[in-house]
């Protein structure tokens, strides 16, 4: 058939119309949700305990990035929630940088998590050059960064609303003796705007995943994977977790190990399904984020001189507690601070040798992003969870919003004790690598954050 020119531009001149969308109000709501396979193609070890050190052997459960896209016209959010343990700051700036040049979604605006899963591939026990030799950080990249431009690509009218549920019981505090835990199950559920059918369910909670010990070689998502896929089972669309400030808090387990990451995780999917049975959602979300950089002072080392006396004095303290038949709740508490005083004596021996130069200060970002109801703040690290219950309340009283906070995201800086516990020792305080004033210039921080963003 023959067509003249005028009725070709003609029918682009309709069909131009009908295609442009209407501009989008600021009260309508867009969400998308992607996720990545992150099992690398090639050996690579597995995070989290040091005495672990070969190549993975197989997986279990598959491991995942997983990433939710909110955008209302005025704001475009970014949360990936990944099963990885930790992630550092460098390889956080690649990820952010591919999502800003395929989506021009702005670094600020993207969050960058880990579940602190201790059965998941990890780059941390490779030395730089190994590293540097890995294909595995540009596979990480493309899969992080992947899964958010899928997301961004899948968005879609949504509805979104938040609901704080409370699993209790579940969680234990390892290192103080008031067993204080966050019990909260944050849950923001995002829906298609018409039909209710799950987007994404994005849900926090505060346990170290590590029931799954270091004699274990098999790739898994651990209990947060395990709930992951059981919130996607009943609920459909993309479940994404999110760490709490987990520092101290680990989970009650007991029997074997793959039962209990089952066990556990469907108890957290079942508070999760249950809080999302809460949640009408809007499609009008006010959405907003801001990120900032606060340098933190290195935890001080002692001389060796010092630090040799400290040892000493302690193992009198300890040796004279048992030749008295001391308590032994009292010759516990000496031999916590044990640790400390060890690591210090071993750092400044070698820092006195010249074979380590531990840093005077450490980079940390600190995010945060309103969503509608809740913020989130992340710190990069592992916080301990009384600074995250304080944060909740004065979040609550500032600016009448719930509150989850999200720990090891956009980089990691280890431990962030609270002084008490670098007073009574344990494990955290004698390998954190930061001051223990760190965890109140972090909340404070994430205060100032959360008073500048608009109304
Ligand atoms: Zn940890």
């Amino acid at each position: 058939m023959r067509r003249s020119y005028v009725t070709v531009f003609g029918s682009l001149l309709i069909l131009s119309f009908v295609l442009v969308p209407p501009l989008q109000s600021a009260d309508d709501l867009q969400a998308g949700a992607g996720r990545r396979s992150i099992v690398p193609p090639t050996p690579t070890p597995m995070g989290g305990f040091n005495d672990r050190k070969a190549m993975f052997e197989g997986v279990h459960d598959e491991v995942f990035a997983r990433a939710l896209v909110l955008d209302n016209g005025d704001t475009q959010l970014v949360i990936i929630g990944s099963d990885l343990m930790a992630l550092d700051s460098g390889l956080t700036a690649k990820i952010r940088n591919r999502i800003e040049e395929k989506t021009k979604i702005p670094a600020a605006h993207v969050m960058v998590s880990c579940a602190h899963n201790h059965s998941a591939p990890s780059l941390y026990q490779l030395s730089e050059q190994e590293r540097a030799q890995s294909p595995v950080e540009q596979f990480f990249v493309e899969q992080f960064s992947g899964a958010a431009i899928d997301a961004w690509k899948a968005r879609q009218p949504a509805r979104l609303g938040f609901h704080a549920g409370e699993l209790l019981g579940m969680t234990r505090n390892r290192q103080q003796e008031n067993d204080l835990i966050d019990p909260q199950v944050g849950v923001v559920l995002v829906q298609k705007r018409d039909s209710r059918d799950t987007i994404a369910t994005l849900f926090n909670f505060t346990g170290h995943p590590v029931i799954l010990g270091s004699n274990n070689m098999l790739l898994s998502g651990e209990y947060p994977g395990a709930a992951c896929q059981a919130v996607e089972n009943l609920l459909g669309g993309i479940a994404l977790f999110t760490q709490g400030a987990a520092g101290d808090v680990t989970v009650h387990r007991s029997g074997d190990p793959f039962e209990e990451i089952e066990r556990v995780g469907r108890t957290v999917a079942a508070e999760v399904i249950k809080s999302a049975g809460f949640i009408k959602g809007n499609t009008s979300v006010s959405l907003s984020a801001a990120l900032t950089s606060v340098e933190l002072p290195a935890r001080p080392i002692p001389s060796v001189k010092e630090a040799q006396q400290q040892v000493d004095r302690l193992n009198a303290l300890i040796a004279g507690a048992e030749a008295r038949n001391l308590p032994a709740a009292a010759i516990r508490r000496l031999k916590k601070q044990l640790p400390i005083h060890s690591i210090n004596l071993m750092v400044a021996q070698k820092r006195a040798n010249g074979e380590a130069k531990p840093p005077e200060t450490q980079q940390a970002d600190v995010q945060v992003m309103q969503i509608g109801d809740v913020v989130l703040a992340s710190i990069p690290g592992e916080i301990f969870v009384e600074y995250a219950l304080e944060l909740r309340s004065r979040i609550a009283q500032d600016v009448d919003k719930s509150f989850c906070l999200v720990g090891y995201a956009n980089g990691y800086i280890g431990y962030i004790v609270t002084p008490r516990a670098q007073q009574t020792g344990g494990y955290e305080a004698s390998v954190a690598r930061v001051a223990p004033e760190a965890g109140r210039v972090l909340v404070e921080t994430a205060v100032q954050l959360v008073h500048s963003l608009p109304d």
